[in-house]
């Protein structure tokens, strides 16, 4: 049923691969001076054109009233900063322990933006139900209150395996690596498959982290010149869950449509849901719905790694993007990721030789958009290994 799973390098490229643009931030030069900025850098159309596509709920109620007055066009009233702030502030609540800090300016990230904890279904997505879930078998306690650690759990059946065909624990269990993503996953980007309520184990069970939930305390962050970030106010140890991307999941069909509607320059915050064959290829859309991680930016270098999990095996369409640490990560470090293709990320036939036919000149960068018809973002990473250009 499953794509031959997890087994190779064209799934990892495909799980971690984004539909197009997932994090905003990346910076285009139009970097913006008023409250209307965002992490994003591309400049996402006027207010009015936003709240065309808006059909949520916005806090920026007020600023829908756009009237003509003898045919000259009154733009909405723009909040003053402090306000924006408030308002902002206010739907960030929603998601507990983040903060929002600006030593920048005194701008906040764009009003037309709602914080969500659960992914929302739109119109036409279904979720496989809870009858086709299968748990595992395994003992509620395993004699040290780790729940699932042999690797006769069924869970594990569909998981990765070694290329000797060893079934391997996502989550390390370790004093000091409790619930840390083993490195076989994280090198791979192998998907995870956690243990679900169908188990026989408990919620403190091992193969439990992402559906737990996000446990350290955030921060969006005004950077120097890529708009918003995100960074961590605690430490972050290497194979750390840090939160899941999320957004609304919208049909393909609802996806197409949004996309020609938006700016072919804009970002688009899509992820699509397409790594089984068999999926309905849902697509996750995080421009106007999503976590505090839609404000991680691109990096060529990155420090963390999206990594898919899922609970209910038998649902092929939706899955959990899981943001984990790459590295140890010192609190208040910026969070970010690569968001680019997955040109291959093994190194072997000499490192050099892949730095450099990863890079995109500005020559390439032209083909490439005659060739995608989208433009490419100008990467602002500043890292040694920085591509220059990134597609998404
Ligand atoms: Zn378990
Ligand atoms: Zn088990
Ligand atoms: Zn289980």
């Amino acid at each position: 049923m499953m794509r031959s799973q997890s087994r190779g390098k064209n799934h990892a490229a495909q799980a971690s691969r984004l539909q197009h643009q997932l994090s905003p931030s990346v910076s285009t030069e139009k970097v913006e001076d008023n409250q209307e900025t965002e992490a994003c850098l591309i400049d996402l159309g006027t207010a009015e054109g936003s709240e065309k596509r808006l059909n949520h709920n916005s806090p920026l109620s007020f600023a829908s009233s756009n009237e003509y007055v003898s045919g000259v066009k009154i733009p909405p009233p723009q909040p003053s900063p402090a306000e924006s702030r408030r308002i902002f502030l206010d739907n960030l609540r929603v998601v507990e322990g983040v903060a929002l800090t600006n030593t920048i300016d005194d701008s906040s990230p764009r009003l037309d933006f709602k914080f969500i904890k659960k992914n929302v279904l739109g119109t036409g997505v279904e979720e496989a139900t809870d009858e086709f879930m299968i748990g595992c078998t395994c003992r509620k306690n395993n004699g040290r209150d780790i729940g699932c650690e042999y690797t006769s759990c069924e869970c594990l059946e569909d998981s990765a395996r070694t290329n000797e065909g060893r079934k391997v624990f996502p989550y390390a269990a370790g004093k000091d690596t409790t619930h840390c993503l083993r490195d076989f996953y994280l090198s791979h980007g192998w998907h995870v498959f956690e243990c679900n309520a169908r188990c026989n184990c408990n919620s403190n069970c091992k193969n439990r982290v992402v559906q737990h939930g996000r446990k350290v305390p955030l921060e969006i962050f005004k950077t120097r010149n890529r708009g918003w970030g995100l960074r961590c106010k605690v430490d972050l140890k290497r194979g750390q869950f840090i939160d899941t991307y999320r957004g609304e999941i919208i049909t393909s069909e609802e996806a197409d449509r949004r996309g020609k509607e938006r700016d072919a320059d804009a970002d688009n915050y899509f992820f699509g849901f397409d790594m089984w064959e068999e999926s309905k290829g849902y697509v996750c859309d995080g421009m106007f719905m999503g976590g505090p991680s839609r404000f991680i930016n691109h990096s060529c270098e990155p420090n963390c790694r999206i990594i898919t999990a899922s609970y209910n095996h038998a649902d092929v369409n939706i899955y959990d993007l899981a943001f984990f640490a790459t590295e140890p990560i010192p609190a208040m470090t910026e969070l970010t990721f690569d968001y680019g293709e997955d040109i291959g990320d093994d190194r072997d036939e000499g490192e050099d030789d892949l730095e450099q036919s990863r890079k995109i000149t500005a020559e390439k960068a032209k083909e490439m958009e005659k060739e995608r018809g989208y433009r490419p973002a100008r990467c602002l990473c500043g890292t040694r290994s920085c591509r220059g250009y990134f597609f998404t």
